[in-house]
């Protein structure tokens, strides 16, 4: 193994061989089986996880509900100045842990520590709000009464996150429900194991010091076998999912049918809406950082261009000549900007979409193809791809989780935001303009569908300040910002009588 790949694992506390199930003390030899991970860099094999069998879940699981019943119990501010001491140990090792995200999943090295950032941000952000779970006093219609909502912790929260924000949808759902009161148990993707592990060690120390465990815990596991454990268990009041719709119909069913609820952040399909008054300098930049970034793997890469048929020919051209001045390569060479896609299949998916587009009389204008970079033989590296393509045609109503970016021509500002609507998903959208009138359009109650709206940014890179989430098929949750912390807490109304008589709501007289 190459030296730096070493040092980066050291420096996260990776072993040759890792346990993938934690409460605080990890399980010695947990019994779902061996996982091993290899980097897409150039295929290196990176390490072992021994995976969380059904015991080990239920152990984990056991301690996470032991811990609740201490930590709801902590007073909020209290809960908040632990996470405060998380947010400062991330950022002593922001540095190592970016590496390791880009080392394990292939985006830049910049975009790790981004991510990392994130996972910083929102332990900044959860501090403050520890002293804002802020319910309502109302006015009760009874004489002597007093009414008021207060939210209260919910118990275990289930994680399960998608490969491509390994570290930071970990940090918004379990940062905020840490606050909140809650414990969670998280079950990353099987693609990022090791990066899960390392945040894992990083929570350890920081409660260890508190004398606190079974507060932040992992089960590294499949889907298919973990996963549909934890989204079955009646225990876990509230799992939030980041992934594909496909996994999201799943466990909406399941969970749905216990009557447990879910946030759900799932596939988007996002339109970047160019007109012909807009700052073309501009949609240049955020288109190129929006379809090429992360290699096309964020659920808020730009996937559909719609560009007003007066400046189509020359946005295009522009871009083809952009496309082709982006450095591929090792994501760890801070000079590089596209990294590999995340392993050898999502290489297939690509080659057969770009077969897809073909066939329905799409144009490829730039790029699409494998490529091989010296020295790093064993990676996945793809050019990224420009298409000329049809809003109807199923391809381009499809998610696929690769750097295709489609040109479609519109007339105007309502068709181009009827041709953006018209996808099942509802993530982000991003209209580049200088008319106001165009601008308010796309922003109205008949304009962008989305649970994103950005004028003249891309679609991609949203701070977490806001509620982060999108409608239709993508599945209605919000995450990070703003009041998403309810999701995370059971609200409930309390009506106090201070008075010796009973008298009942609506004026209703009952035996008296
Ligand atoms: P994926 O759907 O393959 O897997 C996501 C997670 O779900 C993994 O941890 C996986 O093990 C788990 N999972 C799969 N089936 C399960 C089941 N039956 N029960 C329980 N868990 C199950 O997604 P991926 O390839 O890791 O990530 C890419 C997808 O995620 C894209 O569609 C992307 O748009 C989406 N995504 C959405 C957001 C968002 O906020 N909307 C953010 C990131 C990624």
């Amino acid at each position: 193994m190459k030296d730096k790949y070493a040092s980066i694992l050291k420096a996260c506390g990776i072993k040759d061989v890792n346990s993938g199930a934690c409460w605080g003390e990890w399980i010695d030899n947990p019994g779902g089986g061996e996982l091993e991970v290899f980097t897409p860099i150039d295929g290196t094999k990176l390490a072992t996880v021994l995976m969380a069998g059904p015991d080990d879940y239920d152990t984990v699981m056991e301690k996470s509900e032991a811990a609740f019943k201490t930590w709801r119990m902590v007073p909020a501010p209290k809960r908040g100045e632990i996470i405060r001491q998380l947010g400062n140990a991330l950022r002593e090792k922001k540095d190592d842990l970016g590496a390791l995200v880009a080392l394990e999943m292939g985006k830049i090295v910049g975009e790790g520590g981004g991510e990392v950032q994130e996972m910083i941000d929102i332990c900044d952000f959860s501090v403050g709000l520890a002293r804002q779970l802020y319910g309502l006093s109302l006015h009760s219609e009874r004489p002597g009464h007093r009414m008021y909502e207060q939210w209260h912790p919910l118990g275990t929260v289930g994680v399960i996150s998608a490969f491509n924000f390994p570290v930071a949808v970990w940090a918004w759902n379990a940062a905020i429900a840490a606050v909140c009161g809650d414990t969670t148990i998280w079950k990353p993707s099987s693609e990022t194991p090791l990066t899960a592990i390392a945040v894992q060690h990083i929570c350890n120390d920081v409660m260890k010091a508190h004398d606190l465990e079974g507060i932040f815990n992992l089960v590294v596991g499949r889907g298919s076998s973990i996963g549909e454990k934890l989204i079955a268990d009646r225990r876990i009041p509230l799992v939030s999912a980041t992934g594909s719709c496909e996994m999201g119909y799943r466990i909406g069913e399941v969970v749905g049918k216990r009557l447990g609820r879910t946030i759900l952040e799932l596939g988007g399909n996002n339109a970047l809406l160019v007109m012909d008054d807009a700052n073309l300098d501009l949609a240049l930049r955020a288109i190129l950082f929006g379809a090429v970034g992360t290699a096309g793997q964020r659920c808020t890469s730009t996937r559909r261009i719609i560009m007003h048929e007066k400046i189509y020919d020359e946005l295009l051209g522009r871009l083809v000549k952009a496309y082709g001045t982006v450095p591929i390569g090792d994501p760890l060479d801070p000079d590089i900007l596209m990294g590999p896609l995340v392993n050898a299949a999502a290489v297939e998916i690509m080659q057969a979409a770009i077969g897809r587009i073909k066939d329905s009389g799409g144009t490829i204008v730039y790029g699409g193809e494998p490529i091989t970079i010296d020295g790093l033989e064993g990676g996945h590296y793809v050019k990224p791809c420009i298409a000329e393509a049809s809003n109807d045609w199923q391809i381009v109503q499809d998610e696929t989780f690769a750097p295709i970016l489609y040109a479609i021509k519109c007339s105007s500002i309502e068709d181009a935001i009827e041709i953006q609507n018209n996808v099942v998903q509802g993530l982000s959208s991003a209209c580049f303009t200088t008319n106001l009138l165009s601008s308010e359009n796309f922003l109205s109650h008949k304009g962008s569908d989305c649970g994103i709206a950005n004028i003249n940014i891309g679609t991609s890179g949203a701070e977490i300040g806001g509620a982060f989430g999108g409608e239709k098929e993508t599945g209605g949750g919000r995450e990070a910002g703003s009041d998403s912390w309810k999701a995370y807490m059971r609200r409930q109304t309390n009506t106090i009588n201070w008075t010796s008589e009973l008298p009942l709501a609506q004026g209703i007289k009952f035996g008296d």
